[in-house]
């Protein structure tokens, strides 16, 4: 397969300035993030072919190269004839990271660039972290503040992360000299190429260690708890993920530790239902008291409320406490509690009730007489769902 220029991929002019092809790339990282698209290989590839294009595109020697030849003056040509180095791994992208998110990490260049010494050394990143917080109708409604024990890798305390017995068994990588890669030339259709890759002694990090620390056993990090409070905002709802950077596992030697991804769980209300940002409430009141009319105290997310029952009530009538719903996320638009207004006809009747219902049997006022203002099943919906 024939590769895409890679201006086409960033959607970027030829002559775009440094900051618009940054700019472009952030958009494409974001939205492919493996992340975000979990499972999707198209969403992958794409992910990958930006990366790589940013990669040649970002920087002045190889956009130059690239310009000059295409593809092949930057050893992404097919039949490279050994040419190692041609695309992108995933460690290699989120190393570009710090350099585009900031945190000014360095990221690994594919040719040596020439002196930077430095500049090939990769960041561990930690992994990222998937809990459920379970949360009731109220703590949705006003947004609440969780203080939860996770179980995660945390930075190992003996060694600060270093993974070393003491400061002494620490030394600069011999075989990399600290620079965290190796250079190798190699021939190519193209004559001598030289690339970098990471240095399979210190695996990246610069650095070696002859005693390990006796605590994590040279990993930096050991499995512990940490109390992580997080700021549930008002409004989330079943399934929504929240996500803090940072507070996911810590990575090995010091990197960079990974997300906390916070899924969110409903849980049921003993009377109060959730119906998008409406609260639904089932009102029972006895048939005298639709006919005469009442005062009730129904249950609502902010405590109880009294409501009025007008005489001459029906069964099935809709009742709105306006602003009395959920906030929709980062708004200050509220949705209304609806109360679903039930007639309870009595299931069994001693004597004296039922002679005095038989009295009232044949008199006309109890005779069903819907008028115009009776409004039907559909009306009603139609009301509450505008
Ligand atoms: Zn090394
Ligand atoms: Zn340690």
């Amino acid at each position: 397969m024939s590769k895409r220029d890679y201006y086409d991929v960033l959607g970027v002019a030829k002559n775009a300035s440094v900051d618009e092809i940054k700019k472009a790339y952030r958009k494409l990282a974001i939205k492919y993030h493996p992340d975000k698209n979990p499972n999707d290989k198209a969403a992958e590839d794409k992910f990958k072919e930006a990366a790589e294009a940013y990669e040649v595109l970002s920087n002045p020697e190889k956009k130059q190269r690239y310009d000059q030849f295409g593809h092949a003056g930057v050893g992404g040509a097919a039949g490279g004839g050994g040419f190692s180095g041609g695309s992108m791994n995933m460690e290699d992208i989120f190393s570009q990271f710090g350099d585009i998110f900031g945190g000014g990490s360095p990221f690994e260049s594919f040719f040596g660039g020439g002196g930077r010494q430095s500049g090939g050394r990769r960041v561990a990143k930690g992994s990222n972290l998937r809990i459920k917080v379970k949360l009731t109708l109220e703590e949705i409604a006003h947004g609440v503040e969780k203080k939860i024990k996770v179980n995660k890798q945390i930075v190992c305390k003996t060694c600060d992360g270093t993974g070393a017995k003491d400061r002494s068994s620490v030394s600069t990588c011999k075989t990399c000299g600290g620079s965290g890669s190796v250079r190798k030339v190699t021939n190519t259709i193209l004559g001598q190429m030289q690339t970098t890759a990471t240095c399979p002694t210190c695996h990246g990090s610069g650095q070696q260690i002859t005693a390990k620390c006796n605590v994590c056993h040279g990993e930096g990090t050991v499995r512990g708890e940490e109390t992580i409070s997080i700021n549930i905002p008002a409004g989330v709802s079943e399934g929504m993920q929240l996500s803090m950077s940072g507070k996911g596992n810590a990575a090995p030697n010091g990197g960079i530790p990974g997300d906390l991804i916070i899924l969110i769980e409903e849980l049921p209300h003993e009377t109060l239902k959730r119906d998008g940002n409406n609260i639904i409430y089932d009102l029972h009141v006895s048939f005298i008291d639709a006919v005469l009319g009442t005062s009730v105290e129904v249950p609502t997310i902010d405590g109880r409320a009294k409501i009025k029952v007008e005489p001459g009530t029906q069964s099935g009538k809709l009742l709105r406490l306006k602003g009395k719903g959920i906030p929709e996320v980062n708004s200050y638009h509220r949705g209304d509690e609806i109360i679903h207004v039930n007639i309870w006809t009595p299931k069994a009747l001693n004597t004296e009730e039922r002679a005095l219902l038989e009295k009232l049997k044949d008199s006309p006022n109890f005779k069903p007489q819907p008028g115009k203002n009776d409004k039907s099943f559909f009306e009603k919906m139609k009301e509450y769902f505008e």
